[in-house]
């Protein structure tokens, strides 16, 4: 058991550490297959590929031959992300050995990860990827989506736009025998996210919490509202969109070959064809495609005012300034079962206990038109001088003031 492992399973990143002893010394040097690749002078490429930091969200046949493929060519950082285990079926289409079954997949690709290249810094998370602290993505420089699940798709598109990181999406559809990679540079407002793609039959399914899935059939949990089938795959195709995905890494990281930025490559293996085609942005896509650009409080973030945080983000007071408080919400106003209503004035985490009613003791939640997880100015205005260590229930760990396109991320780290 890795000594953060508890980490890893409370929702934050971890580091896998593996004991020293159990390193070979047959190990070999990290570059002694690494191809001196045409336009570049030797050794180019292995500086640049050293110097990657990739995220990768999904686990399962495609994520996890991509993190294999990227810790065997020595990358610096690896961060991965699964909220599942590997199943007996799991054998059927994902890179494991027996051994690997019943572990948490970020887990297990972590230690292999590790395994393979000691020098690589390893951190993995057994979490959802709605829940991800994004404070925690400094560095990133590519966000690898190989996911079976559509609401994590939408967080994924979201947190790649802020965060202003490329996101390839690795992706499989096993009838057709199509493998599918989508790149998407994140490049500004104009650029196009993956639910700028989405057409009718998205909406539909993620209204209804289809799951798709790259695993067997019995691997499968029942849809929430739906009885669709799950997408069955070859290991094949999982481990072409895999290498597909990898090598878009690569291209887009050394600035390979033709830009591959905001295009969509797609195998298909009736025609044995490949096509590329543009990625375009759709004006009406629901995620919002403002970058949140890092910048720094003048004191750590519980002794800042929001008056100060609008300061250093070289914003003017205004109605129109919008504040986040990680995935707090800011409730103005809780209520109890019995209607009895209570000021409360204070960001907390959304799911968690708010206290008790001073009347009847009854448990009180967030009132529903009282309650903000995008805070505007208007609604703090009394508040703006307090300092936001008074203002969290919990001590915050990143903060988002938002002005229109423009926005300012604070993070604790
Ligand atoms: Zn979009
Ligand atoms: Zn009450």
């Amino acid at each position: 058991m890795c000594p953060s492992s508890t980490d890893a399973a409370h929702g934050r990143f971890a580091e896998m550490v593996i004991p020293a002893d159990s390193i070979p010394d047959t190990m070999p040097a990290r570059d002694a297959r690494m191809p001196v690749l045409i336009g570049t002078a030797p050794g180019e490429a292995a500086a640049a590929v050293r110097e990657l930091v990739v995220a990768i969200f999904g686990l399962g046949a495609v994520g996890r031959a991509v993190a294999i493929a990227l810790a065997r060519m020595g990358v610096e950082r690896l961060l991965l992300d699964d909220p599942s285990s590997y199943k007996p079926e799991s054998l059927l289409t994902q890179p494991i050995a027996v051994d690997d079954v019943g572990e948490h997949k970020a887990a297990s690709t972590a230690r292999f990860c590790k395994q393979l290249s000691p020098g690589t810094r390893v951190f993995y998370r057994i979490g959802r990827l709605e829940d991800i602290d994004v404070a925690g993505f400094r560095g990133v420089g590519a966000m690898v989506l190989a996911t079976d699940n559509l609401r994590a798709e939408v967080a994924a598109a979201q947190l790649a736009v802020d965060a202003d990181v490329p996101l390839i999406h690795a992706a499989v559809h096993g009838e057709t025998l199509t493998a599918q990679v989508r790149y998407f540079s994140n490049a500004g407002p104009d650029s196009p996210c993956g639910v700028c793609q989405y057409g009718p039959a998205e909406w539909e399914l993620l209204n209804r919490e289809t799951r798709f899935s790259c695993e067997a059939a019995a691997d499968v949990r029942p849809a929430a509202s739906t009885s669709s089938a799950p997408t069955s795959s070859f290991s094949a195709l999982c481990g072409l969109a895999a290498d597909l995905a990898t090598m878009q890494v690569l291209r887009g990281a050394l600035g390979l070959g033709a830009p591959v930025a905001d295009t969509m490559l797609e195998y298909n293996g009736y025609t044995h064809r490949t096509v590329i085609s543009p990625l375009v942005r759709d004006p009406d896509c629901p995620v919002e495609h403002v970058t949140w650009t890092r910048a720094a409080a003048s004191a750590p973030l519980p002794s800042c005012t929001l008056a100060g945080l609008l300061l250093d983000a070289g914003f003017q007071s205004s109605p129109r300034s919008i504040f986040r408080v990680e995935h707090m919400q800011f409730v103005a106003t809780a209520i109890c079962g019995n209607g009895h209503s209570q000021p409360l004035y204070q960001f907390v985490p959304q799911a968690a206990p708010i206290g008790r009613c001073r009347s009847c003791k009854l448990e009180l939640v967030a009132h529903p038109l009282h309650a903000h997880c995008r805070a505007p100015e208007e609604v703090l205005r009394p508040l703006l001088d307090r300092p936001l260590g008074h203002l969290c229930s919990e001590t915050p760990r990143w903060v988002v003031v938002q002005q229109g396109e423009r926005a300012a991320l604070f993070s604790q780290d």
